[in-house]
Formats: structure tokens, C-alpha cells, sequence
């Protein structure tokens, strides 16, 4: 039984004030939940600390939406692993789709990231999916295997315990347009299927593999109910507390 995950990435949004108001409400909005399903918020760098301090002793735990893959040095800023888990952060996201198509990382750099991460002991959300015209040109495949071979090169097969999927077509995210649940379920199989062939069927069978892209309390039910879909990575939905937690709630029912 994979246990369900649930991200929120804040992404590039709130402020001091907000950002703590937002943490205390995710906490209590999804108390009932996280004794089944797992829930990470991703705030801003400059909020880390004031937004886990409100987390407190809840179960939703904190994550970073970046981190430099070099322990300390002259990477003006850069934010080092070292320095995330001081501010209290367990997750990482690695190769979202804005870091690699608005800020340019390639898929050694997401793999350099990744790799970083586990070996600092933490967990790792790594992000794959297709662009609109790569999709069209019937490339979603060929795309997300190339970037889960490139992303997961040298993570060894223990590592996979602390390494979520992310599959997010890059056309869903932020833009109101969802995968249809059969067309998540389809992508989610073949990666998994891809794991398989990378590890072995033991491994790719424990790996979350979660769907992001428009995720909302009104969609969340039917794409989670989908056999390889263990959760959500949710950016606009997850700025609402109430939404957010219906959405975990959905995570949290059980699969038929
Ligand atoms: C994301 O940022 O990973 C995301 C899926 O965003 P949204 O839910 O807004 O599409």
C-alpha cells in the first residue's frame, strides 16, 4: 500500500504575515487527514522558518521548492541543503516544469539537485512531464522517461524510499487545463513501468507517483481514484486552506 502525498507549492507567492496565517490553517484544515496521507507545504525561501515554527508539532511536514547542489561556498544566491534542514525542511522539489522551462535547468542539474538531496538525508519530490507541443507531436513518453532516467541517474535503489514522482504535464500547470484521469493513469503507468526497468518491480511498485497540474477540490476525487496516482502536487489550490484540505481529504479516501 503506497501512502498518498499531497504538496502544496506556494510557489512565488505570499508575505511574512501570510504565509504563517496560511501554514496554521493548512494544519488545522487537514488535521483529520494526515494520519493516512502525507502533507508537505513548499513555501518561499524567506518563510521557511516562520511557516514551520506555525506547522508546530502537526503532521504536516515542510519542503523547499529549490536547493543548490554544492554544500557551502561562493553560489551568491544559492540556498545549500544544509541550510534548509537547519530551518527545519524534509522535502525538496526537484525539476519542476518553471525551473526547467522559465529559469532554464537542464536535466543534469535536476539530476545534480536530486542526487544532493538524498545524499543530505532528505526527501526528494522530482517533477517530470511533457510540454503542449511535445505532447501533440505524441512525445509524452519518450519526454518523461528521458527525464526520470536523467533525473534518477545514480540514486540507488534504497534512495527510491525517500523519492516521490511528480508527473505534471507542463500545459496543466497554472493554466485551468487538467489531464483527464485516464490520460494521468496512462502517463503514471508507463513511468512506473519505467522504474521497474530502472530498479526493479519491488521499487517502482513503493514509489508515490503524484499528478500535478490544475488540481482542485472539485477534480481531485476523480484523478486520485486512479490506481497509479498516489496523491497531488498542487500550486494555485494549495493557497487556500479550505481547498487544499478537500483536496487532501480526497487523497486520504480510499481507492475503489
Ligand atoms: C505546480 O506548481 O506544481 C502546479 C501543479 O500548479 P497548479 O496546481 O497551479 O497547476
Amino acid at each position: 500500500m503506497r501512502i498518498p502525498i499531497v504538496g502544496g507549492n506556494w510557489k512565488m507567492n505570499t508575505n511574512r504575515a501570510s504565509a504563517r496565517s496560511l501554514a496554521q490553517a493548512v494544519t488545522s484544515a487537514c488535521s483529520s487527514h494526515t494520519h493516512n496521507t502525507q502533507v508537505v507545504v513548499f513555501p518561499p525561501f524567506p518563510y521557511l522558518v516562520e511557516a514551520g515554527v506555525a506547522l508546530g508539532g502537526s503532521n504536516v511536514m515542510l519542503g523547499a521548492q529549490d536547493a543548490y547542489f554544492e554544500p557551502d561556498g561562493a553560489f551568491t544566491g544559492e540556498v545549500s541543503l544544509a541550510m534548509l534542514k537547519d530551518c527545519g525542511v524534509s522535502f525538496v522539489l526537484t525539476g519542476h516544469s518553471e525551473r526547467r522551462h522559465v529559469l532554464g535547468e537542464s536535466d543534469d542539474l535536476v539530476n545534480r539537485k536530486t542526487r544532493a538531496t538524498l545524499d543530505a538525508g532528505l526527501s526528494c519530490i522530482l517533477c517530470v512531464g511533457e510540454k503542449l507541443e511535445e505532447r501533440e507531436a505524441g512525445q509524452t513518453d519518450t519526454v518523461n522517461e528521458r527525464q526520470l532516467r536523467a533525473g534518477l541517474r545514480g540514486v540507488s535503489a534504497d534512495q527510491m524510499a525517500r523519492i516521490v514522482i511528480a508527473y505534471e504535464p507542463v500545459w496543466a500547470i497554472g493554466t485551468g487545463k487538467t489531464a483527464t484521469p485516464a490520460d494521468a493513469q496512462t502517463a503514471h503507468a508507463r513511468i512506473r513501468s519505467v522504474l521497474a526497468d530502472l530498479y526493479r518491480p519491488a521499487v517502482a511498485n513503493a514509489t508515490r507517483i503524484q499528478y500535478g497540474g490544475s488540481v482542485k477540490g472539485s477534480n481531485a476525487s476523480e484523478l486520485f481514484g486512479q490506481p497509479d496516482v498516489d496523491g497531488g502536487l498542487i500550486g494555485g489550490a494549495s493557497l487556500k486552506a479550505d481547498e487544499f484540505a478537500q483536496i487532501v481529504a480526497a487523497a486520504a479516501a480510499p481507492r475503489s
